[in-house]
């Protein structure tokens, strides 16, 4: 039996018994654990304040021999989410994060460039200014889970795609308009110059609030190839696509 702290970001809840609640969380030392939070809903001292999906904490866990799940004994409030206003458009930003990180991530496994990305996306995601952070998360998180192909080249000819490119739902990467296939999706040249900006700079250095159709193609592309990975339907891109994103 080992006792651990460490920075970590909370990503889902579900009641379990009584006042006892299972957690999912992205520690930095560990990666994702799960495990019990005894009396998580009672205890406001231990766990008070610290529940919400998108918390940054502090977390003091137990490990025992020879389990998967870990027994989480107190967090510590860094940052909550709900220290900002809150709007739809913000839920469900902190929704999409919480549930891509949640089946992106393994259990048990460090992974410190998402750690750092976390906090940065979360500092920028404030009302009026969320499709700029929503976008670079969604790009990142896909290019640190190696699941992002070359942005600017055709998988099939490597030809640059200076005209733009095509993707589709069952298909890796992007092609030329020649090798595009049936049904796909297009992505804007603008929307590439973008994502290859993105991929260089820091979120915080992204500047002004976008509008909501700025590289819409290029979140519904990342979105599309993260689903194929995770083999799963992002229910809060649903949620982000219906206010128009
Ligand atoms: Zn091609």
């Amino acid at each position: 039996m080992s006792q651990h702290s460490s920075e970590a970001v909370l990503l889902r809840t579900w009641p379990f018994h009584e006042s006892d609640l299972m957690i999912s969380l992205f520690t930095r030392e560990a990666g994702k654990l799960r495990g019990v939070a005894k009396a998580a809903l009672k205890s406001r001292k231990r766990f008070g304040g610290a529940l919400e999906p998108m918390t940054c904490l502090r977390a003091n866990y137990t490990q025992l021999p020879r389990q998967d799940l870990v027994r989480f004994e107190s967090f510590e409030p860094v940052v909550s989410p709900l220290a900002q206003p809150v709007d739809y458009l913000r839920a469900a930003a902190l929704a999409l994060y919480a549930e891509v990180l949640e089946a992106v991530l393994p259990e048990h496994d460090p992974h410190d460039a998402i750690f750092r990305l976390t906090p940065a996306v979360l500092a920028e995601t404030q009302v009026g200014r969320c499709w700029m952070p929503i976008t670079y998360f969604s790009l990142w998180i896909t290019r640190l889970s190696g699941w992002l192909p070359d942005i600017d080249r055709c998988t099939v000819c490597a030809e640059r795609l200076s005209a733009g490119g095509f993707f589709h739902a069952a298909w890796d990467g992007l092609t030329c308009s020649i090798h595009r296939r049936e049904g796909s999706g297009t992505l804007d040249p603008d929307s590439i110059v973008l994502a290859l900006r993105m991929l260089r700079e820091p979120v915080s250095t992204m500047g002004e609030p976008w509008p909501r159709d700025r590289a819409r193609d290029l979140r519904r592309f990342l979105w599309r190839t993260l689903e194929r990975h995770i083999e799963h339907h992002l229910r809060a891109a649903d949620a982000l696509l219906q206010l128009g994103g």
